[in-house]
């Protein structure tokens, strides 16, 4: 029988309200896409957000801190705490099929200020701006003890090829240790072929160097973390490869808690696990390595130069 919503434990509560919001994220993007007026800021080198960044940031961290006012939340976006925050972005909701989970045991009893949850509220916003909006996620991973224990992918456009309607388009996947991810379908990727995704927008020389010392018999280079290791689950490339410093705690949490359930393994360029404790730098300095299965992950840490190890500090 489903749990009542307030006699569900916390952590539960948090991932059902975080696959709640994560919708109405959703529709913001599509909205600001939608009139055209991207109000795109610079806020840095290749570094850009638009007011869906700033829309969606709002809109999941009022909307969480809201209903959970003793968790740890850190979005990407700095933005103005007195910014305007429309009553319509704010859901209270919890989804129900979250809620009619078991929790476990072990994470069961977590008060609400052990709880960090790390908000990228648009994945892949170079693509989104350039129109390749299937390259674009919403993340929110929730992390317990500086460990990334679950959280939520939404992809706005998934399915457009099919699915004319753009408010139609979409799925949610979300997932917690010792419950399992729900709204996709693992896949493994094809035997005797070698393929690797990395970034389309922040590439540079060791970027290549250790892509190529992998000899991978195809790259797809596409925007997003959310959506690079999407494709991993998917069974569409082996390993995700990024061997530079420029993605955040708030890109992995998510996607790292997802891939981990379902087999998979995502480190830094040497293969030490990343913390996601509330103090712990942004950036992932060590780079990302992530692999659709834990046992192969091994092949492709061996492979990385040891001159490109030695610009990315752990
Ligand atoms: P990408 O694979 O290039 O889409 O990057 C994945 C995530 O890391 C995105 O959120 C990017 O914004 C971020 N990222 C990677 N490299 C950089 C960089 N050099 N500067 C800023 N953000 C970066
Ligand atoms: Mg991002
Ligand atoms: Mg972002």
């Amino acid at each position: 029988m489903a749990a009542s919503s307030s006699a569900a434990p916390v952590l539960l509560r948090i991932l059902s309200a975080s696959v709640s919001v994560v919708n109405r994220a959703g529709r913001i993007i599509k909205d600001v896409m939608r009139k055209g007026d991207l109000g795109i800021i610079d806020k840095g080198i290749d570094d850009l957000q638009t007011e869906a960044d700033r829309s969606v940031q709002h809109c999941i961290v009022t909307s969480l801190s809201r209903q959970f006012p003793k968790i740890s939340i850190i979005g990407e976006e700095e933005l103005d705490s007195e910014g305007k925050v429309l009553d319509e972005w704010i859901v209270t909701s919890l989804d129900s099929d979250v809620l009619a989970k078991k929790c476990p045991e072990n994470l069961a009893s977590i008060p609400e200020e052990k709880v960090v949850v790390w908000v990228d509220p648009l994945d892949g916003t170079s693509e989104y701006t350039q129109g390749l909006l299937d390259h674009v996620t919403v993340l929110v991973g929730i992390a317990v003890n500086g460990k990334a224990i679950g959280g939520v992918i939404h992809q706005p456009y998934y399915n457009y090829q099919v699915e004319k309607d753009v408010y139609k388009q979409g799925r949610t996947l979300w997932g917690m240790n010792g419950i399992g991810v729900f709204g996709i379908e693992k896949k493994a990727p094809c035997e005797g072929k070698r393929i690797i995704t990395t970034t389309r927008s922040h590439s540079n020389k060791n970027v290549n160097l250790t892509i190529d010392a992998m000899k991978p018999d195809e790259v797809l280079r596409v925007g997003g973390a959310g959506h690079k290791v999407l494709l991993l689950i998917e069974g569409r490339a082996h390993a995700y490869v990024f061997a530079s410093k420029g993605c955040k705690k708030w890109d992995t949490c998510a996607p790292e808690a997802l891939l981990h359930i379902l087999g998979g393994k995502l480190t830094d360029m040497h293969g030490n696990s990343l913390e996601y404790h509330k103090d712990i730098q942004y950036l992932n300095s060590g780079g990302v390595l992530a692999t659709y299965d834990a046992a192969v992950h091994e092949w492709y840490r061996e492979r990385v130069p040891e001159e490109v190890k030695k610009t990315l500090p752990p």
